[in-house]
């Protein structure tokens, strides 16, 4: 960040009193631009034992598989955002179940929350950011192909529940960020 988003003047990052991290701090008008995590909801869809998944028609991983998911909008909850996504991406009505899975990913700044869904009938298609969509057997989800670690640890989880008989829900980390200089 190098300019105020309010006044136009530009920031410079310093430790606001009473504060614990540098900010970008306006050098105008004084305002402190926090910058947080970022929450992507998602869910994993299933009609009658297969899941729906994605193929990703943007960057990143364009090419490979995933569930429905994205950023969360303001105004909506996480259950919504999911539903939001399953439509935006395969044109599928969901009906979004119980919480599956916690992902902080530390080195994007996102925090990924996925939850079981339902497809109550077997219509969907492509959306705009995607370019096949498929309900898939757990013997057939290209597991070399899963775009994101994320979304392969909620589908590892959702699979090994199902056998259990359980919903779950899972937490776990991702840190890929380089050490200090
Ligand atoms: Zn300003």
């Amino acid at each position: 960040m190098k300019f105020c988003s309010h006044c136009g003047r530009p920031v410079s990052l310093k430790t606001p009193a009473g504060d614990h991290l540098p900010r970008h701090v306006c050098e105008g008008c004084g305002t402190v631009h926090y910058q947080n995590p970022k929450l992507v909801v998602g869910c994993v869809p299933e009609h009658e034992g297969r899941i729906l998944l994605c193929r990703r028609a943007i960057q990143p991983r364009l090419g490979y598989w995933t569930i429905p998911a994205g950023f969360m909008e303001n105004g909506e909850t996480s259950q919504e955002g999911a539903r939001r996504e399953s439509r935006e991406e395969a044109l599928a009505e969901v009906e979004i179940g119980s919480l599956l899975a916690v992902v902080h990913v530390l080195h994007a700044d996102q925090v990924h929350v996925m939850f079981r869904a339902r497809l109550a009938v077997p219509q969907f298609g492509v959306g705009a950011e995607t370019s096949e969509v498929m309900l898939c057997d757990e013997a057939d989800v290209p597991w070399q192909d899963i775009a994101f670690r994320s979304v392969d640890f909620a589908l590892r989880q959702y699979f090994e529940d199902r056998r259990l008989g359980l919903e779950q829900h899972h937490f776990t980390t991702f840190d890929w960020r380089k050490p200090a200089a």
